[in-house]
């Protein structure tokens, strides 16, 4: 065993959960140390993608409006010091099906969180979005101040920036930690034990590898593809300003414009399989290709034969219900649990980060919806 050594706060998992959790704690002038088995929002983590959109819209939940628009300040501030345009203000286009109580219930959160939207009825959307095939759609949900977080680089970003605020970085796999009510220390799979007032885990969709007894089956990885289809040469439809990001709640699939010459992304919301982060294979499906082929056909006609340019294989690492876990181990009372993304989680990682130092430190009440104990063994999903 080699040397020990000592922080305020250890936190393990450089995604965005863990990224901003380090970044808060730094600013308040906490010793951390933020460990990564590979790097930040590498390309197996969730937090890897090149995009992710962020929207203020969550039917009646406004706790998480609220997290998204206080996110959406922070991820402006940081991205001002770095000089970098890693948020799009594409506009997010939110449209119903024949039911659209869910999005009437956004428009009532919006209107009391002083959030700008517009709603657009069914021919206004024709008449806008001509390149679109509103087929089964009764009528959309603008958010023009919203839009697409790039987001790889959005969580380097903040690990460079917690780590001027004087965070250190070290790139190890920590071992599964072992202990009795409290947590002296962790242990690299180099050997190196680090000691730490508090633990935050923030390991994503690893988490139940990490805590199998606890959160094994608590937190469910799945398999979600993503698709760019290439847009045909010279046409600008598809890309900003002209396509806001969109997503179409019946259909359940979400896809934004053409961000940095990628083609127009799309990916299904609705769970995959079960899947382990480390072994899962990272090449789309034949029948996932079809599938996409045949929704980007129906929904923009002018991509019928357009070509699938790029793909990637990511996984959700859900909770029950899709609210975030953020809690302390139920036996090691300095160990924190954090994740539970869902699916939805990039957007509020800035607010993650604040509301778990907030609770470390001591200085605020937790929020119920965030407790372990509400995270239930069995899938049934009310956050979107
Ligand atoms: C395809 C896809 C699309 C999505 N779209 C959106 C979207 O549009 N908008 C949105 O807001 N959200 C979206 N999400 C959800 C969001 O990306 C995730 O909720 C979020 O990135 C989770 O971040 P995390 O930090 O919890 O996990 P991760 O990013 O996976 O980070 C966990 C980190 O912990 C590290 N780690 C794990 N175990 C150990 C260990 N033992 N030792 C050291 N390090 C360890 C891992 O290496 C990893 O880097 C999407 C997710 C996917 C997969």
């Amino acid at each position: 065993m080699t040397a020990t050594r000592s922080y305020d706060v250890a936190v393990i998992g450089a995604g965005v959960f863990g990224a901003w959790t380090a970044w808060h704690l730094a600013k308040r002038k906490q010793r951390v140390l933020l460990i990564e088995a590979h790097g930040p929002a590498h390309s197996r983590a969730s937090s890897g993608g090149e995009t992710r959109i962020i929207r203020m819209s969550y039917g009646a939940d406004e706790i998480y409006t609220q997290w998204s628009q206080n996110s959406l300040r922070q991820w402006k501030e940081l991205f001002a010091e770095t000089g970098e345009r890693l948020f799009q203000d594409t506009g997010v286009l939110w449209l119903a099906g024949p039911d659209d109580a869910t999005l009437q219930r956004s428009k009532g959160t919006l209107q009391s969180c002083g959030v700008n939207h517009e709603i657009l009825e069914r021919r206004e959307l024709e008449k806008r979005y001509p390149q679109v095939n509103f087929d089964a759609v009764s009528r959309g949900l603008l958010e023009p101040e919203s839009g697409v977080l790039l987001a790889r680089r959005a969580v380097t970003r903040t690990v460079e920036s917690a780590l001027r605020l004087g965070a250190q970085l070290q790139i190890a796999q920590i071992l599964p930690p072992r202990g009795a009510k409290k947590l002296e220390f962790i242990e690299c799979s180099a050997g190196v034990r680090i000691s730490a007032g508090s633990f935050v885990f923030a390991c994503g969709p690893w988490l139940g590898k990490v805590f199998p007894d606890l959160l094994g089956t608590r937190i469910f990885p799945t398999r979600q593809e993503v698709f760019f289809f290439g847009t045909p040469p010279g046409d600008t439809r598809f890309a900003p300003p002209a396509l806001p990001t969109w997503l179409f709640q019946a259909d359940e699939v979400y896809g934004m414009p053409d961000i940095e010459s990628r083609g127009l992304k799309m990916a299904r919301d609705t769970h995959g399989e079960r899947v382990d982060p480390d072994t899962q294979s990272r090449l789309v499906s034949r029948e996932g290709a079809e599938w996409a082929r045949s929704f980007v056909a129906r929904r923009f006609p002018a991509l019928k034969d357009a070509p699938i340019v790029e793909t990637r294989v990511c996984q959700y690492e859900n909770t029950s219900n899709g609210d975030f876990l953020i809690d302390r181990h139920p036996e090691l009372s300095n160990v924190w649990l954090a994740g539970g993304g869902s699916g939805h989680g990039f957007k509020h990682g800035p607010a993650f980060g604040e509301y778990i130092t907030a609770m470390i430190l001591g200085e605020r009440s937790a929020e119920p919806r965030f407790s372990l104990a509400s995270k239930t063994t069995q899938q049934k999903r009310t956050v979107y």
